[in-house]
C-alpha cells in the first residue's frame, strides 16, 4: 500500500469537515473520489498534503507517518497536488511557474528531465514557457498546474477537479494526459465532478457524502451501480 489514510478527521473551527474517513491506495492506481459540493474531497485531498491538519486520525505514506508534518515535508515525501481553479502565479512566466515546483529539488539534472518529459506530456506549455501564465487559456492553466505538481517528481499525485470549466475536448485531452502520466509510474487521487469520465480513467472509486465515505469500489462495478448511476452519471443512460 502506497497511501493508508486512517480514521481521518479534519475540522474548520467547530465544523467537522471530515468525520472519519479510510482509504488505501496501491502503487500505480488511479482512485477517484467522487461525491456532491461540500462532501469533503478537497479537505480530503488538502489534509493528505498537509494544507490543512487533521483533527485526528492517521496518514501512512509508504508506511511512514505524514499526517503531522507540514506541506513543504510532506512535498519532500513525493507527494504534491494540482489544486482546483488553476491557482498558478499569473504574473510570472510558464517557465518560472514550473521552476516553483521543484523548489526542493537540488539536482538540476532531475530537474531537467523532468521539464523535459512535462514539455513531451504538454507540448503547448513548451511553446508558451516565456509566456506570463495569466495569459494562458483555461486548459493551459490546467495543464500548468498539473505540469508544476509533476516538477517535484511526485510518487502520489493528487488531482482536484482538473477538468473544471474546460470544454469537453480539452477534458479528454486533460485525462488522456493523467492516462500517461499514471502508466509512467505515477500513483494518482483524483477528485473530480465529472463522475463518468473519472470512473472510466480510475481503477477504484470512492463515494464522499458529508464528510463520510460511503461506497468504494471497482470503478467498473461503480458505473454500474445503480445509485451511483442515479446519484452522480445523470440517471440511466446519461
Ligand atoms: P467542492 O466540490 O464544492 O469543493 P468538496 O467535496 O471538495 O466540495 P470541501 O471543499 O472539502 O468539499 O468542503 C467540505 C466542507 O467543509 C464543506 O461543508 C465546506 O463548506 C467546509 N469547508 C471547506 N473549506 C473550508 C474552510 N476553509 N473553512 C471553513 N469551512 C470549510
Amino acid at each position: 500500500m502506497i497511501l493508508d489514510v486512517r480514521n481521518l478527521q479534519v475540522k474548520y473551527g467547530n465544523v467537522k469537515a471530515l468525520h472519519g474517513i479510510d482509504l488505501a491506495v496501491e502503487p500505480g492506481e488511479i482512485v477517484c473520489i467522487l461525491g456532491a459540493n461540500g462532501a469533503g474531497k478537497s479537505t480530503t485531498l488538502n489534509a493528505i498534503c498537509g494544507l490543512v491538519p487533521p483533527s485526528a486520525g492517521e496518514i501512512f505514506f509508504n508506511g511512514i507517518p505524514i499526517h503531522r508534518l507540514p506541506a513543504y515535508k510532506i512535498v519532500e515525501h513525493k507527494i504534491t497536488q494540482a489544486p482546483e481553479g488553476r491557482r498558478i502565479f499569473g504574473t510570472l512566466t510558464v517557465q518560472e511557474n514550473l521552476d516553483l515546483g521543484a523548489f526542493t529539488s537540488k539536482n538540476r539534472d532531475r530537474m531537467k528531465s523532468s521539464l523535459a518529459w512535462i514539455f513531451e506530456l504538454f507540448p503547448r506549455l513548451a511553446e508558451r514557457r516565456a509566456q506570463l501564465a495569466g495569459t494562458l487559456s483555461g486548459g493551459e492553466q490546467q495543464m500548468l498546474a498539473i505540469g508544476r505538481a509533476l516538477m517535484a517528481n511526485p510518487r502520489l499525485l493528487l488531482l482536484d477537479e482538473p477538468s473544471l470549466g474546460l470544454a469537453p475536448v480539452l477534458a479528454r485531452q486533460i485525462f488522456k494526459t493523467i492516462r500517461e502520466i499514471n502508466e509512467s509510474g505515477v500513483t494518482v487521487i483524483l477528485v473530480e465532478q465529472n463522475a463518468r469520465i473519472a470512473l472510466k480513467l480510475a481503477h477504484r472509486g470512492y463515494v464522499m457524502e458529508v464528510g463520510k465515505i460511503v461506497m468504494e469500489d471497482t470503478a467498473l462495478a461503480l458505473l454500474e451501480n445503480p445509485d451511483v448511476v442515479q446519484a452522480y452519471l445523470g440517471g440511466a443512460g446519461g
